[in-house]
């Protein structure tokens, strides 16, 4: 931590929940909201929340959605100095509905957003020259304006000795053009520590199969994984061939967006703050736990006093 915050560049959002379950938005329906969301900003949004020094780079639109967001952050702590208010274009938004089996259906405005719609400033220049800690979405490289934020960051945050670390959150079948392809294998291969679910772990890897996926990762020179396996818990694997399995915890799920987020956001805030592994991996699997059992994506995001109330009275799964 004592290089300086760790930074999250990407979108911020609200999101609209329906609270019913069911097919779409093609009938008058009840919904609550908005809720602050975007996956970068739960993610830093639980950094800050657990006492790490936190920073994020995006921007909102001059409207209500925006200030949930920027009072949100500001309360947890994140410094939110490089997050452009946008005069023209309004906060980004996702209204959500789970169908029956759990999937969901999305109405997005994001691309054409104030969330799309942030670039390199004195501001964040400013404040990525005072950085620690870079934290990239994969997804983001598809969107022109937070590549080249992220690029030059990724560049500079290393160069004075700070860490990388990447949520290769890309679907399988996402098809990237060779550029992009090309961009995102770098930052992979950058990783100080890389953060993928089993899909995104073979994805990020170019090959199939667990351990053929961690070995060839390595080999491209990520320094540490930690894979997130939902209800069955995360695994850490290092470069020597350690490795640690961490249960989940036995919550009710009312709400499963946000848990890879929050869990990304503690396990890195814990390193930084120089826990070892395995006690980072409890913190962090505390609070993916907690996220999922309060509806809205970032509700349930919790500080250490929190988590370690969760962590001391909740059971772990076999
Ligand atoms: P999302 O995309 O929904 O934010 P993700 O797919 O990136 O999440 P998950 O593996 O779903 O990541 O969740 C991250 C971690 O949070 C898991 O490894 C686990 O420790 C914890 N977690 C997630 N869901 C649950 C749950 N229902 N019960 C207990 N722990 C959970």
């Amino acid at each position: 931590d004592a290089l300086g915050p760790t930074v999250c560049v990407g979108e911020i959002l609200v999101e609209i929940v329906a609270t019913t379950v069911g097919d779409g938005f093609l009938e008058a329906q009840p919904l609550v909201g908005p809720f602050a969301s975007g996956a970068p900003a739960i993610f830093i949004s639980q950094c800050g929340r657990l006492g790490g020094k936190a920073a994020m780079v995006g921007a909102v639109g001059d409207d209500d959605f925006g200030r949930v967001n920027t009072d949100r952050l500001k309360r947890d702590g994140v410094d939110v100095s490089a997050i452009s208010i946008d005069a023209d274009y309004p906060t980004g938004s996702a209204f959500v509905r789970y169908r029956a089996d759990g999937s969901r259906d999305f109405v997005y405005n994001i691309a054409t957003s104030a969330a799309a719609r942030f670039g390199w400033s004195q501001t964040v220049g400013d404040l990525i020259d005072r950085s620690g800690h870079l934290h990239v979405m994969g997804s983001a490289l598809s969107v022109p304006s937070a590549r080249e934020v992220i690029e030059k960051a990724v560049d500079i945050v290393r160069a004075r000795g700070g860490t990388l670390s990447v949520d290769p959150n890309i679907r399988r079948e996402l098809k990237l053009d060779e550029d992009t392809e090309r961009r995102f294998s770098k930052l992979v291969a950058a990783a100080d520590l890389l953060l993928p679910t089993g899909e995104e772990l073979e994805r990020a890897a170019g090959v199939e199969g667990e351990a053929e996926a961690i070995r060839r990762l390595f080999e491209m020179g990520v320094k540490e994984i930690v894979l997130k396996r939902g209800v069955n818990g995360a695994t850490y694997f290092g470069r020597q061939g350690d490795r640690i399995d961490a249960p989940a915890f036995v919550v009710q799920e009312v709400d499963p967006t946000g848990a890879g987020d929050c869990f990304g956001g503690a396990y890195l805030t814990c390193r930084r703050l120089g826990m070892s592994q395995k006690q980072a991996l409890t913190y962090a699997s505390a609070a993916g736990a907690r996220n999922v059992m309060v509806l809205g994506p970032m509700e349930g995001a919790g500080t250490r006093q929190e988590l370690d109330a969760f962590i001391a009275s909740t059971e772990r799964r076999r």
